[in-house]
């Protein structure tokens, strides 16, 4: 049994949620969940970053208190758990959790009990929209590269983290794939920035400048913490690191995994100043560091005006087609690398497409035979070992199977019975290279030998022919039923990490453990096309009915 900690960023709060931070949430809720499933020890943590500055320039834009605005848009990430059917264990918010500011101010007194902080006057080119100071020569045409704007000049008296002294260590901890960061690209990318050198890097700012917002440097109230030390610091505080209880220790230091899911901007922060200082405060570092690329929207960044935009509101979204659909999306379509364009379009055609047509299809096609001509009283074939089956009783998916199915495979379900034989494997390996769209297509392996099982055994004519006194043909709808429905027992077990909620509505689908499948039911519907313009992306055929 594995140990793991996982956690999100946590996004600075200045607006609402975009379908963007919806990838990285649900891509660390896939992870979170199969690890449970396989019996590990998991805490999924998450949270917001609510000490940022843009927060203060958005609240000032808006003629609103920080405090306001924080708590306004902190609420709507924090909503997105029930939206979304995430599981995350915490929520941390760092301008409002007690635990915070303790853990912030220990990570500083560590770093400077290592002789890492010291004072000095700093001029340098600041970007707000960053947080963060730029060289000359990190500029595009003298604009910061991320939001073309030109940045202020500042001068002040900071203090400064001595990163330099990390250089070499940093390296051999990378490169030795102790802190392991995936994709290989980002990796190489992070040891390139290295070989570059390192400077120190200021990790206050003055009272003035942070507008009164944030956290004071311990011991010299003209200074408040960076906020990026701040949010970063996030991954231990939320675990009681400047309190007296166990989470620390527990989470952090003797977790066996130690994973941060993170969006390529913020790469630098988490692979090369994040490690620095818990070197410095004598902690460990993160084990795994997975890096993913963005999501743009109808072709276009994703804007906070969204006037003229796509929609892109995860909460809105999910409540129109469901966190179903928009998980789906998320985890079919995007790829581990490169970016993606989001559309509604394209969310209602992988949903028509897989869950409507592809498993919706197979469940009620096998409920219905099952109803029709069995009277729902079907016995499943046994699952071969190690693949359990979900019990609609049970809510967090792990409950191991039954031994009391006894049907053997029929010979021609070899092909389904082996899509469901290597679909775990297939899944575990998947995830742990943080390949999502694999893992997801591995799962829909077993639909689609199922939905070819059902094509090629028609077992409606079976039935048929059986009520018209072919015996033989009873004896084969029995098998064949047995196949799929043990198949399907499967597929709602494998699939609870990526869709929890169709996950249990498949599974109380066939599930016999009253000695009867329940009346057959859509456990999803098509959506349907009402707006012009999706038509042509989201077109695909409609649900076939054989039955009856
Ligand atoms: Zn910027």
């Amino acid at each position: 049994m594995t140990r793991l900690y996982l956690s999100t960023t946590i996004p600075y709060v200045n607006a609402r949620p975009h379908v963007g931070h919806a990838l990285e949430l649900v891509q660390a809720d896939v992870i979170a969940r199969h690890h449970r499933r396989i019996g590990d020890e998991v805490r999924l943590q998450s949270g917001t970053d609510d000490n940022s500055l843009k927060n203060v320039l958005a609240a000032q834009l808006e003629g609103i208190s920080t405090t306001e605005l924080v708590n306004r848009n902190a609420s709507a990430f924090a909503a997105l758990r029930e939206q979304l059917s995430l599981s995350f264990d915490d929520f941390i918010r760092t301008s409002a959790d007690p635990r915070h500011r303790p853990g912030v101010e220990r990570l500083w007194r560590a770093c400077q009990a290592s002789g890492d902080l010291y004072r000095k006057d700093y001029q340098g080119l600041y970007c707000v929209g960053c947080e963060q100071f730029y060289t000359e020569d990190e500029l595009t045409d003298g604009t910061c590269p991320e939001h073309k704007t030109k940045p202020e000049q500042v001068t002040e008296e900071n203090w400064f983290f001595r990163l330099s002294r990390y250089a070499s260590r940093l390296r051999e901890e990378i490169s030795s794939g102790r802190l392991r960061i995936e994709p290989v690209t980002r990796r190489n990318e992070v040891l390139g920035f290295i070989d570059g050198g390192l400077a120190d890097f200021s990790v206050s700012r003055s009272v003035q400048r942070a507008g009164g917002w944030g956290i004071g440097v311990p011991g010299d109230p003209s200074q408040v913490i960076y906020v990026w030390w701040d949010a970063l610091g996030n991954y231990i505080t939320a675990l009681g690191y400047g309190g007296s209880g166990t989470d620390y220790q527990r989470w952090w230091v003797e977790a066996d995994r130690r994973v941060h899911l993170v969006g390529k901007g913020v790469l630098r922060f988490h692979a090369v100043y994040w490690p620095a200082i818990l070197l410095s405060a004598g902690a460990p570092l993160p084990t795994e560091i997975f890096v993913h690329d963005y999501l743009t929207a109808g072709g276009s960044k994703i804007s906070k005006s969204a006037a003229g935009q796509e929609r892109t509101d995860p909460a809105e979204l999910a409540d129109t087609y469901g966190a179903d659909a928009l998980r789906w999306w998320l985890l079919r379509d995007v790829p581990r690398v490169g970016d993606t364009d989001f559309t509604v379009g394209r969310l209602i055609g992988r949903a028509n497409a897989d869950l409507a047509n592809g498993l919706g299809n197979l469940v009620s096609r096998v409920g219905s035979v099952a109803y029709h001509y069995r009277n729902g009283v079907v016995r499943p074939c046994s699952l071969p070992d190690g693949i359990s089956r979900w019990l609609a009783a049970a809510s967090d998916g792990r409950v191991p199977r039954g031994d009391d199915a006894a049907l053997p495979w029929p010979a021609d379900a070899a092909g389904l019975l082996a899509a469901v034989e290597r679909t775990p494997d297939a899944v575990r390996a998947a995830l742990a290279r943080f390949d999502f769209r694999a893992a997801a297509a591995a799962v829909f392996d077993i639909v689609d030998q199922a939905n070819r099982y059902v094509e090629a055994t028609e077992p409606w004519h079976l039935g048929r022919a059986e009520r018209a006194g072919d015996v033989s043909a009873g004896w084969r709808l029995d098998q064949v039923l047995g196949a799929l429905v043990a198949a399907c027992q499967a597929l709602a077990g494998e699939i609870w990490p990526f869709l929890p909620d169709l996950a249990a509505r498949v599974a109380a689908a066939v599930d016999d453990f009253g000695g009867r499948l329940p009346k057959p039911q859509q456990v999803f519907p098509r959506i349907q096309l009402s707006e012009p313009g999706y038509a042509a992306e989201a077109a695909d055929t409609g649900v076939r009915s054989e039955v009856a």
